[in-house]
């Protein structure tokens, strides 16, 4: 493990007056272990707590053109903050070649996320090259982006073309001068809505609208981006504020239930609730009874899910984070590339799927189900939302 390499002071979102201390911690990781054996092909592979691997969110950047304040405050992520150099991002041969040996291992669904991914140069070739992956049984993967769209209408039709199948994109308040607030870079509303329009004219449908709701800074918005996506063929997801990271100064009495997101928007509308699109699905959905828009609640901290958690995330670097919440990664890139300083030698396809089933396999992560456990801030330091792309 390597020292942080810099520390700094934030304040915190939009509302409070608190500091909190951050320490960069991306480098906290361990090569993993190959073992002797390879796992057989085609078993099903399962962590201690029985969940199967299906997701995999690929963090293709640590760089962005938004400074949102609840995942990239401007204090910290200034001029003088320290992005990672270009060739220590894995390359997309090397992304390729893992999502390859991780379909292998059961991965059916792939998520490009940042940072903000539409910002790596080339990011369509990589989507391409992904594209082509199939898996044992010759089906498609799938194959989506999550973007805050700000490049989206300039990009849409070539994602659609290189084979992406959807979009997310986020979109924090539909009221311009607030999200300008919260994006802290001046980007207007309209040029996301452009985005989500080309994304739907390209094909990438249905195109989910995230909104991460905080109390007290943007929950007025909801009933607003119900009104404005009602019709629009998008789905609307209202996603819990959570406590990752250590930048962003989170606070439980920032987060507004889902239940409560659900009441407000009962309150106006009759509604049903949908059953689940797949296992493991984040989402509690949901349907206006006129059938004008669908949307989700996502309750990470209100209602854990860690029981159903199918998902790895993969950082730009090479990292692998089997939660969202962790605090420290497993360095698949010293096996891709061998790692003189760390004594590794590079392995063979054969070995890296060894040693990710072996990853996986020790896996008992449940953050959101032990949050309430320990008090906060006391637990190890962990990685931004930033760096594993959420
Ligand atoms: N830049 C892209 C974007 O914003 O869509 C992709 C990366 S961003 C880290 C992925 C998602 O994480 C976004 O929807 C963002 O709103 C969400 N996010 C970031 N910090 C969060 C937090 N503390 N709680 C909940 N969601 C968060
Ligand atoms: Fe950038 Fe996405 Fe984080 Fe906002 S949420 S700062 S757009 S990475
Ligand atoms: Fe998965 Fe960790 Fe989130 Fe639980 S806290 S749902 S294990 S990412």
């Amino acid at each position: 493990m390597q020292p942080a390499r810099r520390r700094g002071f934030v304040d915190n979102a939009l509302m409070s007056e608190r500091t909190i201390p951050i320490v960069d911690h991306r480098y906290a990781s361990s090569v993993p272990r190959v073992p002797a054996q390879a796992p057989a092909a085609g078993g099903l592979l399962t962590d201690r707590l029985g969940r199967s691997l299906h997701d995999l969110r690929i963090s293709i950047t640590d760089r962005c053109n938004f400074r949102c304040r609840y995942c990239m405050p401007r204090e910290i992520f200034d001029g003088n903050y320290e992005f990672l150099r270009h060739s220590d991002l894995l390359s997309f041969e090397e992304i390729e070649r893992l999502a390859r040996v991780f379909v292998g291992l059961g991965v059916r669904k792939l998520r490009l996320t940042g940072g903000e991914p539409l910002l790596r140069r080339g990011v369509e070739d990589l989507v391409a090259m992904l594209a082509a992956i199939r898996s044992d049984d010759g089906e498609p993967i799938e194959l989506t982006m999550t973007t805050n769209a700000s490049l989206l209408a300039r990009k849409a039709a070539a994602l659609k073309a290189a084979g992406l199948h959807r979009v997310t994109v986020s979109l924090d308040a539909i009221d311009d001068a607030l999200f300008r607030r919260i994006n802290d870079a001046d980007f207007h509303v309209s040029a996301v809505l452009d985005g989500i329009a080309a994304a739907q004219a390209a094909g990438l449908n249905p195109v989910k609208v995230n909104m991460v709701v905080q109390r007290g800074v943007n929950d007025h918005q909801i009933e607003p981006m119900v009104e404005h996506f009602r019709g629009s063929g998008a789905v609307l997801r209202f996603i819990e504020f959570m406590d990752v990271g250590n930048t962003n100064g989170w606070r439980m009495d920032q987060v507004l239930p889902s239940a409560e997101v659900v009441a407000r928007i009962a309150a106006r509308h009759a509604l049903h609730a949908l059953q689940p699109a797949a296992p493991g699905e984040t989402a509690e959905r949901w349907a206006l009874d006129d059938g004008s828009l669908e949307f989700g609640a996502i309750s990470s901290v209100t209602q854990p899910f860690c029981r159903d958690c199918n998902r790895a995330r993969l950082s730009m670097e090479g990292k692998l984070y089997l939660c969202l919440f962790a605090s420290h990664g497993h360095d698949v890139r010293a096996l891709l590339r061998g790692d003189a300083q760390q004594g590794v030698a590079a392995v063979d396809d054969d070995a890296l799927r060894a040693a990710l089933a072996l990853v996986w396999g020790e896996r008992d992560d449940r953050y959101s189900e032990l949050r309430g456990l320990a008090p906060h801030g006391a637990e190890e330091r962990r990685v931004e939302m930033s760096y594993i792309g959420g």
